[in-house]
C-alpha cells in the first residue's frame, strides 16, 4: 500500500480492544479503541472497509482483516493500493505529519467564517487553495470542481481576486456539496462503495465533473476542461467567472 503496513505490530496493538468511535478528519478514518489507541485508515483511491459475516469469500486486495467478537470482520480492500492503514496511540493525532498538518473541517460551524478570508489572502488559483489540505482538508477534486461550477467562479481565478461575497458562495456550495454526497453514500465514478457495499448515486447528479465537451445545464455552453494543479478541472467558460 501507500505506506507498508506493518501487520505484527498492527496485530499486537488492535488485537483485544474495543472500538469506540469511528471520526473522519479530512480524508483519514480513524477508529477510535479502548484502552486508548486510533487505527489511522485512508482509502487512497478505491479503498473501502466492508463489513463481511467470516464465512464470506474475501476479495482480492484484501490487505487487513478485523476479527470483531460479535461475528463479522472488518475488512480493508484496495485494489489500486494508495491507501494504508496505521497504528496511532494516544497523543500521536497531535504529531503525525499527515494529520496535524490539515486545515480545518469543511463542514465545521467556523468554517464558513473562518474560510472564506483564507482564501481572499492568497494568489493560487481558487481551485488549488480548495484542495490544499492545509487551508481545508477533505474536500477532493470532484466536489472542488462542483462547487465551483455551483458558486460560478471560474477554477483558475486567483483567490485574492474574488469578493468575499462570492467566496462565502463558494464555501456554501462546497459545505452543500460535501453533504449531498454524504447523503447520497460517496461518488460512484469507478469503483467506490459504501462501507456496506451498496454504491453511491451521486454521479448521476455532477454537472461539471466528467462532463467537459456537453453542455452546461445552466447555459448550455460547452463545458471546457482545464488542467490545474495537475488535476482535469471541467468549467463552464460562459457563467464561471
Ligand atoms: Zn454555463
Amino acid at each position: 500500500m501507500r505506506r507498508p503496513l506493518d501487520l505484527p505490530l498492527l496485530r499486537r496493538e488492535v488485537n483485544n480492544r474495543r472500538i469506540t468511535a469511528v471520526r473522519r478528519r479530512g480524508k483519514y478514518l480513524l477508529l477510535d479503541t479502548e484502552p486508548a489507541g486510533s487505527l489511522l485508515v485512508h482509502l487512497g483511491m478505491s479503498g473501502r472497509m466492508l463489513l463481511a459475516e467470516a464465512h464470506t469469500p474475501r476479495l482480492p486486495h484484501t490487505h487487513l482483516v478485523l476479527r470483531l467478537e460479535s461475528g463479522p470482520e472488518l475488512r480493508l480492500v484496495d485494489p489500486r493500493r494508495f491507501g494504508f492503514a496505521q497504528w496511532l496511540n494516544p497523543g500521536d493525532e497531535a504529531t503525525d505529519p499527515s494529520l496535524s498538518t490539515l486545515g480545518m473541517e469543511p463542514l465545521a460551524p467556523d468554517t464558513k467564517n473562518e474560510l472564506p478570508p483564507l482564501l481572499h489572502a492568497r494568489k493560487s488559483p481558487i481551485k488549488t487553495l480548495l484542495l490544499d489540505q492545509r487551508l481545508v482538508a477533505g474536500v477532493g477534486n470532484i466536489y472542488a470542481v462542483e462547487s465551483l461550477w455551483r458558486a460560478g467562479i471560474r477554477p483558475s481565478r486567483q483567490g485574492a481576486r474574488i469578493a468575499m461575497t462570492r467566496l462565502d458562495r463558494l464555501v456554501r456550495e462546497v459545505q452543500e456539496v460535501l453533504c449531498e454526497a454524504i447523503e447520497q453514500g460517496g461518488t460512484t465514478i469507478r469503483d467506490f462503495s459504501a462501507p456496506g457495499g451498496n454504491f453511491g448515486y451521486f454521479a448521476v447528479r455532477l454537472q461539471a465533473y466528467g462532463r467537459a465537451g456537453a453542455p452546461c445545464s445552466r447555459c448550455a455552453t460547452e463545458l471546457r476542461e482545464a488542467r490545474i494543479g495537475g488535476r482535469s478541472t471541467p468549467f463552464c467558460p460562459q457563467c464561471q467567472r
